[in-house]
């Protein structure tokens, strides 16, 4: 942590030798304080985005947020943002809760004008002024429970009441900025308590998926600890509480074609699972990374599952893991039989793949072509 503090230390001085206050926020200094790993710093300066820029020689805009600049120093990366009012105490007044309104200039000093420092004693989530601090972003209804279950403080009886009163203008923030929250929230150590607040208020009504009712939150509730699982691990888990056998019904709330996919996969593969135990053709079929997340799953969610050992036993032992271990090619294919490229050609190497994956077939190129012409595959 200190190492970390060590390292924004220099940023601070740079902004600093050209005029311009600088402090670190947020985040990092509630974690500080909590105690807690530091993953990221926020600086905040007074100095404008276009002077940011001018003071260090490696920055990148944040392109949704205009007000941010990346900066790169020893290897980490510092978001360095422009002062709202005019001084720091103005600004750390609009942040959302008080234990994120905290900062720390270059000397060690800190400026923590609402007492965020009583409330991580106390361990509470509490905002200055929760009504207007809520309806300003909505979202932050959200950050209260997200928080909670990332640090296991108890959002305060006052804001609890104003989030169950507003809780439906959660639904005007766009779906990402929620999914990324939510995420969080199904990912905390404290999740149990933070569900079961995000029921009782309501919340979740506004969440933006309409398959997310009681049911769906126990099973969540009843998880182990998420933690240290892959993101699409958990984005599985949150698809398999609401019942969505594919991730269609997350148009929008998984937010990279990426992950998309890669949540696309494990929910076939684990609906494929409850009736099938793997055998090499379905694991050759699968990949081992799927196959892997899934008995994971299988795991969490106190079902049989195969151990990670005897998995990549099977998946070391396959004659081919891909299509480029297979002795013949497409091009192979199309100069033997003097075909158009066409549907054939791929069902022929299919064909092949099975073959040799099952061991019906060495993975030897003249056998493969001669066995292809025999069985008269891929003439339909
Ligand atoms: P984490 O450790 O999970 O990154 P964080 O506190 O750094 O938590 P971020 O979402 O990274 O949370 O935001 C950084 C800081 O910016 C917060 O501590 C908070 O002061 C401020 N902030 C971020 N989002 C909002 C928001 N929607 N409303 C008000 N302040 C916000
Ligand atoms: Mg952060």
């Amino acid at each position: 942590n200190q190492k970390m503090i060590d390292t924004a230390g220099p940023i601070l001085s740079q902004l600093h030798e050209r005029g311009f206050l600088a402090y670190i926020v947020g985040g990092a200094v509630r974690d500080l304080l909590c105690k807690r790993p530091i993953t990221d710093i926020d600086i905040v300066t007074e100095a404008t985005p276009e002077e940011i820029s001018t003071v260090f020689a490696k920055t990148f805009s944040m392109n949704n947020q205009h007000q941010t600049v990346i900066v790169r120093h020893s290897g980490c990366l510092f978001e360095v943002t422009t002062q709202r009012g005019k001084s720091i105490d103005e600004d750390l007044l609009m942040r959302d809760f008080t234990i994120n309104s905290m900062a720390l200039d270059q000397k060690g000093q800190l400026f923590d004008p609402l007492d965020g420092q009583a409330d991580i004693k106390n361990q509470v989530i509490r905002s200055h002024e929760p009504a207007a601090r809520m309806s300003e972003d909505p979202l932050r209804m959200l950050r209260a429970y997200r928080f909670s279950s990332d640090l296991g403080f108890k959002v305060s009886e006052n804001l609890g009441e104003i989030i169950r009163n507003q809780a439906e203008t959660l639904s005007r923030v766009a779906m990402e900025r929620i999914s990324k929250e939510f995420y969080k929230l199904v990912s905390g150590r404290f999740k149990q308590t933070a569900l079961k607040e995000l029921a009782s208020s309501g919340l979740y009504k506004h969440c933006g998926l309409p398959q997310l009712d009681k049911k769906a939150i126990s099973f969540l509730r009843e998880l182990p600890v998420l933690r240290n699982e892959k993101e699409e691990v958990i984005w599985t888990f949150i698809c398999l509480s609401m019942n969505l056998t594919s991730e269609s019904h997350l148009k929008g709330f998984l937010f990279s074609n990426q992950l998309t996919k890669d949540v696309r996969n494990r929910l076939a593969a684990f609906t494929y699972r409850k009736n099938h135990t793997w055998e090499v053709l379905s694991l050759y079929r699968t990949s081992i990374e799927v196959a892997l997340d899934v008995e994971r799953v299988r795991e969490l969610t106190d079902k049989s599952y195969m151990s990670n050992e005897e998995l990549l036993t099977m998946w070391e032992q396959l004659p081919i893991q891909s299509k480029n271990d297979l002795a013949v090619t497409g091009t192979d294919l199309l100069r033997h039989f003097k075909r158009e490229a066409g549907p054939w050609l791929g069902e022929a190497i299919l064909w092949v793949e099975e073959q040799v994956v099952t061991g019906n077939l060495p993975n030897e190129k003249d056998t493969l072509l001669q066995a292809i012409v025999t069985s008269n595959t891929g003439e339909g």
